[in-house]
Order: structure tokens, then C-alpha cells, then sequence
């Protein structure tokens, strides 16, 4: 996916923004990079980081970042922020986005005559082609709220000028922008602990479509936001960092909640019940403490040469390595009937082969409880690197399966997910026999959403049910 931070300092912001943006590196593993702007002008510094962390990668140069407003970047895809010299003067910008719409929009502005720099897998960078929607109009702010409508998919931005960081939450506020304050500085990021140890506190979060002016002095909105919101719910159940909160709840008490619903419905006999790390651990928790049944970490994450969420983008060898991260505890195993809390089921062979392995170290049981319900569609509004296409997923191999054909009708798919039907129950009993399980209860969408705890017709479900 990726992320970003922004900070306006009326001192060097140099050492907040290196620090601000190395606590987005969990959201990116392929691009980082740093533009900062101070009195030698624009300077910025970009590298890969798919063998190295951000901060063994930037610190050498942190002399040269010196500037008081500075934005920095954590990227799944492409090379960011870029440079961009245009009427509106000179700008860098960075972006978490996905582009559904790209080669439109790319036709479309080619009859303009203009090109674009292609990357070196021959893609148009879509940071690059934001700017250039953003070019398309007289000024700053319409070209901002020009590229967030004719963007299919989702977009927020940081864009940084010597007037002050422009910040741009999604029209549909999918990805979150919250800002930080202290005094003589504010900040503007993703994830809402980056500032925490910076010295920041809590100022807001932009709303669903707010443009906003960031300075040392505070922030000015441009664009009020607008008044529908759907955030993405797989930032609480999965992607976020457990110390992260996204509409004022914290990443981490929301898997508590999540692992406590899915306990008060299960009435299940087991020795212990564990996670799979490190998201599945808090779930695991939520549901330990509800019902009773003592917690138990048979797997524990290796962490000290591990130290990323994601490594590389092959998913064979990305399974490879999240199955070398774990290490088994035998003599928690042996003997045991397991409950074991995944966030989720995906395609499933990771969690069919940890399954085996449980078996083979003596597990007596392993009675599975996703998080989430069966993930049905594929997002379209973010760039996961976990599923590229929907026919991949586990639920719609065997919705295919059951139905002898390939299933793309949205009413056949929706009895799929209805939990309280047939077909929903029969989907569930091949998994669990597919993937070897001695059980398999998934969570329920409305007990998920009740987990969260704000308004559900403020969150994302498309993934769960296909609902826009
Ligand atoms: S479809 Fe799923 S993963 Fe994508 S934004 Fe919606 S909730 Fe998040």
C-alpha cells in the first residue's frame, strides 16, 4: 500500500520527518524517499528498500535533507515524492493511491501533447500522472480537487510547496490523513502514532475529501470535507499497526473487540487459543479473555533480522519468508487442541500449511476463527499486495466449485455471503475440508463492523460483500 509524512517546522524538520516517515515503513516495502524544502531550496533523496531499512538508508544523507518543511514517502510501487516544475511553480509530491482509471486518464492527457516518464517495468508512475491532473487546472487547489474526482479508485496526497504542505485526504476518506501539533511545528501522516514520540499530540484527522494548508503556525482547510465517508475496515482488522487509531479507534482495542464478538458466538472446547502473528495475536486476546480459555503463543515471530511486515513482491517467495518468520513452541503444540485466530483467510495455502504443521508437531485439534468474514471480491480501491485477483481467493475457488462454473453474478455471490444461508454454510464446510481444518467459523460483517464501533455506513466492506 504505502504511506506518508508531512511536517512544517519553523526549526530544521529534518529529524521529525526522518523518524515520522521510518513509522509508516510497516505500509511499503519496495521505495522511500524524502523531499524537503529549506533556504538551499528543493532537495530530495529516494531508495529502494526491499533489502534494507528505511533509516540505515537515509541516514547517511540527513545533512544534505536540511530544510524546515519536508514530506517523506513509504512505497509498495513507485519512486516518490517527485519534483514537478509547472505553472503552479515548483512542488514535490507524494501519494498513497490506487488508480483504477489510469490509461484514461493518460490518453486523455496525451491529446494535450504532453508525456509522461515511463518506469522501468514500462508503467506510468501514478504519483507522476496525479501531478499531472493536478497541472491540468489554473490553480493549486482546483488541480488538487480536479485529480481527486477523476481519480477511479482512491487518493490522498502530501504535496509540498515553498508556501506551505498541501494535504489531500480520498473522497471517500478510504486511507486516513491525521495531523499532529506542537508548537512552532505540525504534521500530517498516516498513521496517527508516528508523531507520538516526536513530541506531537493529537490535533485531527482531514475529513473525506478535505484539502488543507499545512505551516508551522497550523492548519487552514481549503476544501471542507464532504459528508460520505467509507474507511477502509481491513486497516483494523489487518493492515494498521496495532498502535494506530483511524477514526479515533486504536487499531489494537478494535482486535480485542473483534476476538471477544467472535468468542460470544462460539461454544467450542479447546485447550488454548492463539493467534497467528502478528495481527491474529490481539484477535487471539480479545477471545482468550472472553472466553476463558487460556492464551497460548505456539508461534513466535522472529523479529530481530525479520524486522519488516512484507519483504518481497513475489508472493512465493513473500510465503516463503512469512513462514520462515515463525517459529513453533512444540510443547505448546503437543497434545493441544488449538483455536488459532487468523485476520484473515486469503488464498489459504499459508494457513493450510501452518495447519499441517501443527499437525505434525502433535496438535490433536486446530479449530480455525478468521477474523473477517470470507473475503469474496477483490479491493479495488487500494494497492494490497496480498491478492491480485479475486479467483484467486479461497471462497470464490470453492463458490466455483460448488457451482460447477465460474461465478461472477453479484445475487448469486451475495447468498454466498449471507451468513445465515445454505449456501454460505456449505462454502464454509469445503474450506475447512479443503484446507484440513478440524473447524472453521468465520466472523460475522455485522459483528466485525460492531467491533469498530463507529457508524458502518462509514466503513468499506466491498471486500466482504461486494457493496460500493
Ligand atoms: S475493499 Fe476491503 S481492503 Fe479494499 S478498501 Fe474496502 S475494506 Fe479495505
Amino acid at each position: 500500500m504505502g504511506g506518508f509524512f508531512g511536517v512544517a517546522s519553523k526549526e530544521s524538520c529534518t529529524f521529525d520527518l526522518f523518524f515520522g516517515t521510518d513509522y509508516h515503513s510497516h505500509l511499503g516495502t519496495r521505495r522511500a524517499g524524502m523531499a524537503v524544502y529549506g533556504e538551499h531550496g528543493f532537495r530530495k533523496a529516494i531508495h529502494s528498500i526491499e533489502n534494507s531499512p528505511f533509516r540505515t538508508k537515509f541516514e547517511k544523507e540527513l545533512e544534505y535533507l536540511e530544510g524546515n518543511m519536508g514530506i517523506g514517502s513509504i512505497s509498495d510501487f513507485e519512486a516518490q515524492p517527485i519534483f514537478v516544475r509547472s505553472h503552479h511553480g515548483s512542488f514535490a509530491i507524494t501519494t498513497v493511491s490506487k488508480i483504477n482509471n489510469i490509461d484514461e486518464i493518460v490518453d486523455d492527457i496525451l491529446k494535450g501533447s504532453t508525456h509522461f516518464f515511463e518506469m522501468s517495468n514500462g508503467e506510468i508512475n501514478p504519483t507522476e500522472l496525479v501531478a499531472a491532473l493536478i497541472n491540468q487546472k489554473e490553480n493549486l487547489i482546483d488541480g488538487i480537487k480536479y485529480a481527486l474526482e477523476t481519480i477511479d479508485g482512491s487518493l490522498s496526497l502530501l504535496l509540498l510547496t515553498p508556501m506551505g504542505i498541501y494535504a489531500a485526504r480520498d473522497k471517500m476518506g478510504r486511507t486516513p490523513i491525521v495531523l499532529g501539533k506542537k508548537q512552532d511545528a505540525r504534521c500530517a501522516c498516516f498513521e496517527s502514532f508516528s508523531y507520538l514520540n516526536l513530541g506531537y499530540e493529537d490535533d485531527r484527522e482531514l475529513g473525506p475529501g478535505e484539502i488543507a494548508v499545512i505551516t508551522a503556525d497550523g492548519v487552514k482547510t481549503l476544501v471542507a470535507p464532504g459528508d460520505q465517508k467509507k474507511v477502509c475496515t481491513f486497516l483494523w482488522v489487518y493492515y494498521g499497526y496495532p498502535a494506530a487509531s483511524y477514526e479515533g479507534v486504536n487499531v489494537e482495542e478494535m482486535r480485542y473487540n473483534c476476538g471477544k464478538l467472535l468468542a460470544r458466538r462460539d461454544n467450542i472446547d479447546v485447550d488454548v487459543v492463539a493467534g497467528v502473528p502478528d495481527s491474529g495475536t490481539a484477535h487471539a486476546v480479545g477471545y482468550a479473555n472472553e472466553s476463558g480459555i487460556p492464551f497460548s503463543r505456539p508461534f513466535i515471530k522472529y523479529t530481530p533480522t525479520w524486522p519488516r511486515s512484507f519483504m518481497p513482491t513475489i508472493q512465493t517467495k513473500r510465503d516463503l519468508i512469512a513462514h520462515m518468520k515463525l517459529l513453533p513452541v512444540h510443547d505448546l503444540i503437543k497434545d493441544k487442541r488449538l483455536l488459532l485466530i487468523d485476520d484473515s483467510i486469503v488464498r489459504g495455502t499459508q494457513l493450510r500449511e501452518t495447519t499441517e504443521f501443527l499437525y505434525e508437531s502433535g496438535a490433536k485439534e486446530v479449530h480455525i476463527r478468521p477474523a473477517c468474514p470470507p473475503l469474496l471480491f477483490g479491493c479495488k480501491y487500494l494497492n494490497f499486495s496480498r491478492s491480485k485477483s479475486e479467483m484467486e481467493l479461497i471462497a470464490r475457488v470453492v463458490i466455483n466449485e460448488l457451482e460447477g462454473r465460474e461465478v461472477t453474478e453479484p445475487e448469486v455471490l451475495e447468498e454466498y455471503a449471507n451468513p445465515d444461508s445454505d449456501k454460505y454454510q456449505k462454502m464454509v464446510d469445503r474450506i475447512c475440508e479443503k484446507l484440513n481444518f478440524t473447524s472453521l467459523r468465520y466472523h460475522r460483517l455485522d459483528d466485525m463492523l460492531e467491533s469498530v464501533g463507529i457508524n458502518p455506513e462509514h466503513l468499506c466492506t466491498y471486500c466482504w460483500n461486494g457493496k460500493e
